[in-house]
C-alpha cells in the first residue's frame, strides 16, 4: 500500500498544474498519468497572459518551453479574404502580462508534466491508470493499473484531472451532460501565410469556425470548425474565408498529408467537488475553442485548488478539507460559467447567418472599433482575466442595442427587421436564463458534500 496525501488521475495540464500547486502547499502528491497524447492529438496550444503568469508562478515554464514557445500576442479577426483585420490585443487590458505562448500541444504537456515531477513533494507515475476509488470515512483509496500491475494508493484527496470524458466524475456523483456540437479538423502547415503572425486569427464570412495561429517559427496550426458527424471535409465555403495565399498553402497541405480530429464539447457540471473528491480542469467543464481558454482555466483550477487548501490550512488540519474543497467549489463556478457562456455568444455572433447575428456581428466590430474600452473589456473576457457573468451580458446587451442602430441606419433596407428584433430579445432572454443558477444547482450550495460511495470499476 502506497500512501499520498493527494492523488491526481491525469497528468495533462489541469494534473501537472495541480500537482505543482497542492505540493507548493506541502502536500505529498501522485499524479497517475495512463499515457500522453502525441502529435496526432489535436488539442489546446496557445495560451493566454493570465495561464501564462500562473504557469510561472507554479515553476512550470521550463527554459526549453520558453524558448520553444511562440510569443503570442492577441487575436486578429477577418471579416473576409481580403479584410485587413480588427486586431484585439492583449495589452491593451490594464496590469495583464502582455503576451500568451503557443506551441505543439504534446511537446507542451509533455513540458509541464517533466517540471512538476522536478518537484519538491510531487511523485509521477506514468503507464498508471486510475481504475476505481473507494471512499471511506478516513480517507480514499485508489485502485491503479500501473504498468499492467495493480497497485492500492490510500490518500485524503482525490482529484480527477483526466479531462472532458472523466470516469471519476461520474462515479463522484456529479452530473455532467456533454454535448459534442462540432469537430474540429486541423493541419500543421510549413511557411504559412499568416498575416499577423504572433496573433490568433480567426477568419469569418464562411460558415463554420476558421482559425490560425503559429506554433513555431516556420510553422502554424490551422484549424477548421465541421459537422459533429460525416466526412472529414472543410466545406469550400469555409476555406474560401481564408486569405488567398493562406487557403493555397493549406489547399496543397490537405491534398497530401493526414489530418489530426478533435470532437468540440461543452461542458458545465453541476458541481466541482464531492467529500475528499475534486476536479480540475476539462474535467470541471470546457468550451468552444474557440475562445482558446482551456489551459487558461486548467491553470486556473490549480491554482485556486491551492490558494483554498493552503488558506484552510489542510496540511495541519486535515479536518478542514472538504471546507476548502467548497470554497473551491465556489470560487470557480462564476468563471467556468462565464467562459462557456462566453464561447457559445461568440460563436453564434460570429458565425451564425440569422438576421439578428448578421446586425450583431456588424454592431460588434463597429463597437471595437469605436471603443478601446470595448475592445478592453472583451479582450479581458477572452483572456479569462475577466470572469464575471455580469460584465459579460452587460456587454452582449450593450451590443445588441447597438444592433438596433445598425438597423436604423439601414433604414432596414437589406434586414429583415421583426426577425432579427425578435432574435435578439430571445437570445439576450436565453443568455440572462442560463446565467442565473437553476434552483436545484441553488439548493446543493446549502447541503453537505455528499459522500462517495465508489466502489465500481471505472
Ligand atoms: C481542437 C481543440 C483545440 C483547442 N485549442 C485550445 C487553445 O488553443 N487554447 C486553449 O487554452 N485551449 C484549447 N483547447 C482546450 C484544451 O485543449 C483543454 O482545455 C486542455 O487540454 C485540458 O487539459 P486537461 O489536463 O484538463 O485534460 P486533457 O488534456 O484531456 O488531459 C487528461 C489527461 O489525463 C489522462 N487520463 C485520463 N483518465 C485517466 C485515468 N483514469 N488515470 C490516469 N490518467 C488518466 C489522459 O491520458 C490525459 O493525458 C482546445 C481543445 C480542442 C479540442
Amino acid at each position: 500500500m502506497h500512501e499520498f496525501d493527494a492523488v491526481i488521475a491525469g497528468g495533462g495540464i489541469a494534473g501537472s498544474s495541480t500537482a505543482a500547486a497542492l505540493a507548493r502547499t506541502g502536500l505529498r502528491v501522485l499524479v497517475c498519468e495512463s499515457g500522453l497524447p502525441d502529435e496526432r492529438r489535436l488539442a489546446g496550444e496557445l495560451f493566454h497572459p493570465p495561464a501564462v503568469a500562473n504557469l510561472d508562478r507554479l515553476g512550470l515554464l521550463t527554459p526549453e518551453l520558453r524558448s520553444t514557445a511562440m510569443l503570442s500576442y492577441g487575436f486578429a479577426l477577418f471579416r473576409g479574404p481580403t479584410d485587413p483585420g480588427t486586431v484585439l490585443a492583449y495589452h491593451e487590458v490594464p496590469h495583464g502580462h502582455a503576451y500568451g505562448l503557443a506551441t505543439e500541444h504534446s511537446f507542451l504537456t509533455r513540458q509541464l508534466l517533466s517540471a512538476a515531477a522536478a518537484q519538491p513533494n510531487v511523485h509521477v507515475w506514468e503507464g498508471a491508470r486510475v481504475l476505481a476509488a473507494d471512499a471511506r470515512p478516513h480517507g480514499t483509496y485508489v485502485n491503479v493499473i500501473r504498468n499492467g500491475q495493480p497497485e492500492r494508493v490510500a490518500c485524503r484527496l482525490l482529484v480527477s484531472a483526466e479531462g472532458r470524458a472523466s470516469k471519476l466524475r461520474k462515479q463522484a456523483g456529479i452530473i455532467a451532460e456533454p454535448s459534442a456540437t462540432h469537430r474540429l479538423i486541423g493541419w500543421r502547415i510549413r511557411h504559412a501565410s499568416l498575416p499577423f503572425p504572433g496573433f490568433g486569427h480567426i477568419f469569418l464570412g464562411g460558415p463554420a469556425t476558421a482559425l490560425a495561429y503559429q506554433i513555431a517559427p516556420d510553422e502554424a496550426r490551422v484549424m477548421f470548425e465541421i459537422p459533429a458527424s460525416g466526412p472529414l471535409e472543410v466545406p469550400t465555403a469555409t476555406l474560401a474565408s481564408l486569405p488567398d495565399s493562406l487557403r493555397t498553402e493549406v489547399e496543397q497541405v490537405m491534398g497530401r498529408e493526414r489530418s489530426a480530429v478533435a470532437k468540440v464539447v461543452t461542458l458545465a457540471p453541476t458541481r466541482a467537488v464531492a467529500s475528499g473528491f475534486a476536479v480540475v480542469g476539462d474535467a470541471g467543464g470546457c468550451s468552444h475553442p474557440l475562445t482558446a481558454s482551456g489551459i487558461s482555466a486548467c491553470v486556473r483550477d490549480a491554482m485556486l485548488l491551492g490558494e483554498t487548501l493552503a488558506d484552510e490550512q489542510v496540511t495541519v488540519a486535515p479536518s478542514r478539507l472538504d471546507r476548502a474543497l467548497v470554497r473551491y467549489e465556489t470560487g470557480r463556478r462564476r468563471a467556468v460559467r462565464t467562459r462557456v457562456l462566453l464561447a457559445s455568444a461568440l460563436r453564434d455572433a460570429l458565425y451564425r447567418p440569422e438576421p439578428d447575428m448578421q446586425v450583431l456581428r456588424e454592431a460588434l466590430f463597429d463597437y471595437w472599433h469605436r471603443s478601446p474600452r470595448g475592445r478592453q473589456t472583451s479582450i479581458g473576457l477572452l483572456t479569462t482575466q475577466h470572469d464575471d457573468t455580469t460584465t459579460l451580458l452587460r456587454e452582449y446587451a450593450g451590443i445588441s442595442l447597438r444592433a438596433l442602430n445598425v438597423m436604423r441606419a439601414r433604414g432596414g433596407d437589406d434586414i429583415a427587421v421583426v426577425p432579427a428584433l425578435a432574435g435578439l430579445a430571445r437570445r439576450n432572454a436565453g443568455y440572462l436564463a442560463d446565467a442565473v443558477p437553476r434552483p436545484a444547482e441553488l439548493l446543493t450550495r446549502f447541503r453537505p458534500l455528499p459522500r462517495r460511495h465508489d466502489h465500481a470499476a471505472v
